[in-house]
């Protein structure tokens, strides 16, 4: 395996890496073909020696890990070994069920009573899942699922990527991330873009093309990736590299065009830790808080006095710099296990964002007494509050409603339904802003599901129906005198950025990592050609001649800069 390839998919983070391939093991289920148990002493015994490897393998992890994740190693080591687990495997190997069958059904039975329990010991539901697939890769003969312990640093290759494992990746022993699966919407592509990590998606092909520590080439702005790169390669891409920095030198400041017409440039956040990152560098806040991040592999939900503490460190972090909190987006391919109404056939057109919390209303009830509270903790703080997924006004009338009586000052609502966007006027005669999430906007509008690579072409955000939407949209902003933000990953596009604002909009929210190029490209253009660029990408007649129309307006620097 030493030929060279190039390989494209889908560039969702800029920024090149080179590096050993590592790979990230996905977990395997019972193995359906398995013989019960016909001695239970010996498959007793094997599935004990199984278990007995796992605990080993995260102890010696947690030797060498930091603070907090060696507690979790070691906890999850000591749950591997747990009396109650074992006795309850055995159980099912008497039952005459096959080892893996056995594992799953007694673990699945020990989360049951872990759940009952709540609060910590329903947290470690998490770690039992992770002990379960581990022992259970062990007894197929198989390696233990998941990413695994670099030694050096690497470009993780991966079928597919969950969010809460992109989220805790190490950002100095990741170069790059490369995936099989995914979409440029997805949210495991938003988390590698958010911790600044060069990634490409959907890179059809990349799993069969290597082993692990086969070296790799990434160019995670244009999606390519190079298996066993040539000398040549490494040095072009090194001398893109280059080309960036200088467009991106001396890249700093308030966001504004070339003749100063001004555009807010924020940042998307999904943890207090995001927040205060973020903080350090040059932007002006946070347009996109996705609090639901927050809460991924929680089982229960977190009280008001915890959500309180965080959204305070969040709005300390900002200072008087600008906080857009979203409320719970939970649903669809961001499920919570707390949140949850049971299984939907089509879960993107279900119970989702908004809907969700109208019929559980006491988690939006904690979530704004908490953003209330934190408010007045930090009383100079400048706090928005948005929810997801409306698409009537009497959704946008509910939500406002409940704001205003926390005495929340900013209201308003994401704009990620083809129905908010065409009734903007309305919606924003109740709401106190929209911010667009260009990414459910694409999928509601083109009805193709955002986690799906190969609807990519439709999932565009240049497709010129989109550009309509947000057009509509905007002239909904104008006529009601209403701010619109653009916070899906269409406004980290330092090309589609251009087009935003000359279609209307005043605020750009953007994984941290994206704000420089879109800064850079502001200042390379006046007002008037964003308008004119705009104006050409809605009346295109598909999404290629849009992008291509923008691009021939641009300053010929804007190419570095993608
Ligand atoms: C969006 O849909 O564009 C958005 C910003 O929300 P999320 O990506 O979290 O669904
Ligand atoms: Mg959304």
């Amino acid at each position: 395996m030493t030929d060279r390839k190039v390989l494209y998919g889908i560039g969702v983070s800029a920024g090149t890496a080179s590096g050993p391939a590592a790979f990230v093991t996905p977990a395997v289920g019972i193995d359906h073909d398995e013989p019960a148990s016909a001695d239970v002493e010996v498959d007793g015994q094997r599935v004990r020696d199984a278990l007995d490897q796992v605990a080993a393998g995260l102890t010696e992890r947690a030797a060498h890990a930091t603070d907090s994740s060696k507690q979790i190693l070691e906890a999850t080591a000591a749950l591997a070994k747990d009396r109650g687990l074992v006795k309850g495997i055995d159980k099912e190997l008497k039952n005459g069920k096959g080892v893996t069958a056995a594992v799953h059904d007694a673990v699945e039975v020990y989360a049951k009573k872990l759940r009952k329990i709540g609060g910590y010991m329903a947290e470690r539901v998490t770690d039992l899942y992770d002990i379960r697939d581990r022992a259970t890769a062990r007894l197929r003969g198989l390696p233990e699922p998941g990413v695994p312990d670099l030694s050096e640093p690497s470009v993780l290759v991966a079928h597919d990527l969950a969010p809460a494992e992109t989220a805790t990746l190490d950002r100095d022993m990741v170069l790059g991330i490369v995936t099989e699966a995914g979409g440029a919407t997805s949210h495991t592509a938003i988390l590698a873009a958010q911790l600044g990590i060069p990634a490409a998606v959907k890179v059809t092909g990349i799993t069969e093309s290597l082993i692990d520590a086969t070296p790799l080439a990434l160019d995670g702005g244009v999606g390519e990736v190079i298996v066993n790169p040539s000398a040549s390669d490494v040095e072009e891409l090194e001398e893109r590299s280059r080309r960036r920095a200088q467009a991106l030198a001396g890249s700093s400041g308030e966001g504004a065009t070339k003749d100063g017409h001004k555009v807010k440039l924020l940042a998307n956040i999904g943890t207090a830790a995001d927040a205060a990152n973020a903080a350090t560098m040059d932007l002006e806040g946070s347009g996109l808080f996705r609090t639901e991040f927050l809460f991924l592999d929680r089982e229960q939900a977190p009280t008001v006095e915890e959500q309180t503490e965080t959204y305070t460190s969040v709005l300390k972090s900002f200072g008087e710099r600008r906080v857009v909190v979203r409320t719970l987006d939970a649903g669809a391919d961001k499920p919570l296990a707390f949140a949850d109404l049971g299984p939907e056939e089509n879960p993107a057109l279900g119970q989702r964002g908004v809907r969700l919390t109208q019929v559980r209303e006491e988690l939006m009830d904690d979530q704004l007494a908490a953003l209330a509270a934190a408010r007045e903790a930090v009383p100079s703080s400048d706090l928005w509050v948005m929810a997801p997924m409306v698409a009537t006004v009497d959704e946008a009338q509910w939500f406002v409603d409940k704001c205003r009586a926390v005495g929340l000052p900013k209201a308003g609502i994401m704009v990620e339904t083809p129905a908010a966007a065409i009734r903007s006027a309305n919606v924003l005669s109740i709401a106190d802003f929209a911010s667009i999430g260009t990414n459910d906007l694409s999928q509601y509008t083109m009805a193709a599901d955002r986690l799906q690579g190969e609807l990519a072409p439709l999932l565009s955000p240049w497709q010129p129906a989109v550009l309509s939407m947000i057009r509509e949209t905007c002239r909904g902003g104008d006529a009601t005198g209403k701010h619109i933000g653009v916070c899906g990953e269409a406004g980290g596009d330092p090309l589609m950025a251009l087009v935003l604002v000359g279609l209307g909009v005043s605020s750009l929210s953007m994984a941290p990592s994206k704000v420089s190029a879109v800064r850079a490209a502001l200042r390379l253009h006046d007002f008037e050609t964003c308008k004119q660029m705009a104006n050409y990408a809605v009346d295109a007649v598909n999404a290629k001649e849009a992008r291509d129309a923008a691009l021939r307006l641009a300053d010929p620097v804007l190419r570095d800069l993608l």
